[in-house]
């Protein structure tokens, strides 16, 4: 197993699949990944424990670091697309996240005014008024569901406790569309356990919650790097298309990363 990391707050521009050339914020420590979800597909590895105790980023020097790295950006005329709030674990859970999305979109509009701000999240953090709202005025709020089924998500994601699909459904439905749905696609086992969440029924059962909450887009992928466990396998390219073009029947753009 050989994870990934990002070593700084400010990173790139990177080439992302999905996202262009991306410069991305992580608010997260850079020691081991700090998350309320613990994936079995994650990128970042597993939680850390002694991450708990590493001090987050602060606000002062988020955004000190984020105009400077566009000042340069701008000098040395490099393509710039996106910032993107990613990094090692959830980025909602920093305490200062809400005035962390005001300074970006006050510094953007200022330095860089035709790039696009993207948040990705878990969306577990939807019933928190002040993290619903931030998320709000960004341009790409990009929150993830990987299946309709508590069960499932509890095996895949392994959320802390309380998280219950029903509850980020409503916080989705509140955004009237403004939203992009994500939801990685992946089988194998897990401890013993089989998971697969683009079998038939886990799909019939996420399309119609994809119906339900009417995201602007549906961003569907599967894994790409390694992960911190060996019993996963990527979802075959011709079963995302097919489940692309389910999305595509209910009118919704989707765009497919394999
Ligand atoms: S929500 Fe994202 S950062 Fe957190 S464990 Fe899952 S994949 Fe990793």
């Amino acid at each position: 197993m050989s994870t990934f990391l990002f070593d700084d707050i400010i990173f790139g521009p990177v080439k992302s699949r999905r996202l262009g050339a991306s410069l991305g914020i992580n608010l997260l420590p850079t020691t081991g990944k700090f998350c309320n979800f613990n994936c079995i597909y994650c990128e970042c590895g597993w939680n850390s424990g002694s991450t708990l105790k590493t001090v987050l980023p602060k606000r002062q020097d988020i955004s000190n670091r984020l105009e400077e790295r566009l000042l340069q950006i701008l000098e040395e005329n490099i393509p710039l697309d996106r910032i993107t709030f990613a990094g090692n674990g959830e980025p909602t859970i920093h305490p200062d996240f809400a005035n962390i999305i005001a300074d970006t979109v006050e510094i953007r509009d200022r330095l860089v005014p035709g790039v696009k701000i993207a948040v990705l999240s878990n969306a577990s953090q939807l019933d928190k008024p002040a993290i619903f709202d931030a998320l709000g005025i960004v341009d790409m709020n990009i929150l993830k569901l990987d299946s309709a089924y508590d069960q499932t998500v509890k095996l895949l994601n392994q959320p802390a406790p309380g998280y219950q699909v029903e509850q980020v459904v409503n916080g989705m439905i509140r955004y009237k569309g403004r939203f992009i749905l994500q939801t990685l696609f992946v089988k194998g086992e897990f401890q013993g356990i089989p998971v697969d969440n683009s079998a038939d029924n886990e799909v019939e059962s996420w399309l119609s919650i994809v119906k339900k909450v009417n995201p602007e887009m549906v961003m569907i992928y599967t894994i790409a790097r390694d992960t911190p466990i060996q019993t996963l396998q990527k979802i075959e390219p011709v079963k995302l298309d097919k489940i692309a073009f389910e999305v595509e029947q209910l009118g919704i753009p989707v765009q497919v990363s394999y």
